[in-house]
């Protein structure tokens, strides 16, 4: 006979959106259990750049579209509760950078011009000089202009650990959920030896949820992905710096976050243009090379001699758009019975997708219910970022 564990709320994966719902759901007094496949932290999650937009980057794009307003509010939310006032408790969690920044090279001054000609930019950017440019800038042959944006940045690591240890007894390895379905229903998952009830199931699956979507017999909705090749550098030779290098176009040239690296030195973490479509098509020892052109061009003082460099391939999942835009909000589709599907689209945005979770639950007279804590369960472990283990 399987062990029964009845809950609320079910959420499947372990990446943001699984675990900052699992945390704030857990805070309105919901019981619940968070599964699994693989490790905690997910896998978008530990590989993105920890940047907490608020909009900025998107209203480069010229008007300012839906994405910069709802948006906007994420940096306040989220530095409220890394200062212990907000929705959720992060004061466990490392901040890397209290600013992130614009960096134009000097180049494309006109495209920056109408950008802070418009007025939602104002009071949102300040021009920065000298000792407040980020390290790695700071150098006589330094030249063009630096903004500093009120955008956060994160120690993504530090975060999904935080939020596992709020999860409590909520968390499952499922390396392998079966469904339950009766008349197109899904009224269970079975897990090894547990069969799991639940008011409503979330799905959080990133990539996975497509197949998980299939797995339990539902068509929609559809998910697109939009492959990355990132480029990881790390040595002695790098300072900090968070910065969107612009490059005259819609999307920045190189978007480029420091981490901590287990040796105490520094990686960079490059994405932006440079890890999408041109660069998706290079194999690794080319898109290395296209790096390390980038950055003698961009950064001709620093000494790239003794640096080492890996690539990473991954792909952002999002709900199908047309054309492959970005989508401008989470995302929560509540059409298919008890089954829910969401995709943050941002780690950004995790805060808008848990409220939309919550004010659909609270439309649908979903209440926390009688519900004991669970037993200690068999617990996923926890994953590591690119910088962690590419340099192992
Ligand atoms: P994931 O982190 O992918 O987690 C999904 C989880 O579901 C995984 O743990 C997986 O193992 C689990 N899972 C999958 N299938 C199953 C299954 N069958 N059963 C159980 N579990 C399953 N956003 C920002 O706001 N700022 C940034 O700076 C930023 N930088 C980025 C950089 C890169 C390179 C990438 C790829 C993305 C970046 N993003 C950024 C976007 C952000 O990372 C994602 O939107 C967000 O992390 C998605 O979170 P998620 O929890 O939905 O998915």
């Amino acid at each position: 006979m399987p062990t029964q564990l009845n809950t609320d709320i079910a959420i499947i994966g372990g990446g943001i959106a699984g675990l900052w719902l699992n945390a704030r759901l857990r805070r309105e007094g919901f019981n619940t259990l968070l599964l699994e496949r693989t490790q905690l932290g997910g896998v978008q999650s530990l590989c993105s750049q920890g940047i907490i937009h608020g909009g900025t980057k998107y209203a480069l794009q010229g008007a300012l579209t839906g994405s910069s307003e709802a948006i906007a509010d994420m940096p306040a939310r989220w530095r409220a509760a890394l200062d212990g006032n907000g929705e959720l408790d992060l004061r466990g969690v490392r901040l890397l950078s209290e600013a992130h920044y614009l960096w134009s090279p000097g180049t494309v001054a006109g495209n920056l011009t109408s950008f802070f000609a418009s007025k939602a930019m104002r009071g949102r950017v300040d021009g920065v000089t000298g000792s407040e440019l980020p390290p790695a800038l700071q150098h006589p042959k330094f030249r063009g202009k630096v903004y500093r944006l009120a955008e956060l940045v994160f120690d993504v690591p530090s975060l999904m650990r935080t939020l596992a240890e709020q999860a409590g007894n909520s968390l499952l390895h499922a390396p392998d959920i079966q469904p339950e379905v009766v008349d197109g229903q899904l009224q269970a998952l079975q897990v090894g030896d547990y069969r799991i009830h639940a008011q409503k199931i979330v799905l959080c699956a990133g990539e996975g949820t497509e197949q998980l979507l299939q797995h339990f017999g539902q068509q929609q909705p559809k998910q697109q992905l939009r492959p990355l090749h990132m480029v990881v550098v790390k040595g002695e030779a790098l300072k900090p710096i968070y910065a969107h290098c612009l490059g005259g176009g819609s999307k920045p040239r190189i978007t480029i976050t420091t981490h901590p690296v287990p040796n105490g030195q520094w990686a960079w973490y490059l994405g932006g243009n440079l890890a999408e479509a041109d660069g998706v098509a290079r194999d690794e020892a080319a898109q290395i090379s296209f790096a390390q052109n980038e950055l003698r061009t961009l950064m001709p003082w620093l000494d790239q001699s003794a640096l080492q460099w890996r690539t990473l391939r991954i792909n952002r999942a999002e709900p199908a758009q047309s054309g492959l835009v970005r989508p401008d909000n989470a995302f929560l589709a509540t059409n298919n019975g008890n089954l829910w599907t969401a995709w943050p689209t941002k780690l950004a945005l995790a805060p808008d997708l848990a409220d939309r979770v919550l004010t659909k639950l609270d439309k649908q007279g979903i209440r926390p219910g009688q519900h004991s804590d669970h037993d200690s369960l068999p617990r996923p472990p926890m994953g590591l970022a690119p910088w962690e283990h590419l340099f192992a």
